[in-house]
């Protein structure tokens, strides 16, 4: 029996990196997992035969999560085949860093989009099933940024910021439906995002990290894999830093 067994999630931003490691986990928990992907299609079905093998279903939707009607095509699509929603994990994001000074409003928009309005669009269409259902967990994939700040991330830090402020907001709408709404804010993990970084960040940001070490993926699936099970029902609006002690 796993914790999350017959449960139907959807990650968004499922292919690669932190998304793709939540996807597995909570298929190893026993969830049947959709995932959501942009443009790394041979990824993306990677992901979803691994989880296939396990013995889950899974399908990998191709779309713009940042395009509402896109967004909401692909919970319909979920809440048709499966009758439900048990798990919804906001995780996609993009980083276009810059100083302010020299930040195009391109810059600006794609950021804030892509990371916090994709979360309104698909957040939107994914609550009406669990308030049918009565449950529903809502895990959003937020940053330390958001919460500390970080010079040349003005665009992310205000898109992660603005994503704990929907969390504590949905949080306290949906709690009478027993619907647990909560984030986690990752520090630094070694992905496809912070591989551009060069050694030189890389050993100054390891000195602001008390564990002194950067995070794989797969410890930040573990706690949203846990905010996904009934051991966190008495657990909403929270924002659990995962990210080594930087932020305490
Ligand atoms: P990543 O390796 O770059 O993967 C990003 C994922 O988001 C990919 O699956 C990508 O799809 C998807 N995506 C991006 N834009 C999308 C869109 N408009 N519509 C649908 N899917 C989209 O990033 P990551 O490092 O795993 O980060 C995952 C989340 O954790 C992000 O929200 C990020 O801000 C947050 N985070 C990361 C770190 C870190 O250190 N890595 C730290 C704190 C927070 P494609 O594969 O198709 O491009």
């Amino acid at each position: 029996m796993g914790l999350l067994d017959d449960k139907v999630a959807l990650v968004t931003g499922g292919s690669r990196g932190i998304g793709r490691a939540i996807a597995v986990a909570l298929a190893d928990a026993g969830a049947h997992v959709m995932i959501v992907y942009r443009r790394a299609a041979e990824e993306a079905e990677c992901v979803a035969d691994e989880i296939k093998k396990k013995g889950r279903s899974s399908v990998a939707f191709q779309g713009d999560v940042a395009v509402y009607i896109e967004a909401k095509d692909i919970v319909d699509k979920v809440v048709v085949q499966y009758n439900r929603l048990d798990i919804l994990v906001n995780n996609a994001g993009i980083t276009k860093d810059g100083l302010l000074m020299r930040m195009t409003e391109e810059d600006w928009d794609g950021v804030i989009n892509t990371n916090l309005k994709s979360v309104f669009n698909v957040t939107k269409a994914a609550i009406r099933p669990m308030m049918t259902q009565r449950s529903g967990k809502i895990i959003n994939i937020t940053s330390v940024s958001g919460i500390i700040g970080n010079a040349g991330q003005a665009n992310y830090a205000a898109s992660k910021a603005g994503m704990i402020g929907f969390t504590k907001s949905l949080a306290k709408e949906l709690g009478s439906r027993n619907i647990q709404v909560n984030a986690v804010a990752p520090g630094f993990v070694e992905t496809d995002m912070t591989a551009k970084l060069t050694d030189e960040q890389r050993q100054k940001l390891a000195e602001i990290i008390p564990l002194r070490r950067t995070a794989k993926p797969e410890e930040i699936a573990g706690v949203v894999r846990f905010l996904a099970s009934s051991d966190a029902d008495y657990i909403t609006g929270q924002v659990i830093c995962v990210d080594g002690g930087m932020v305490m």
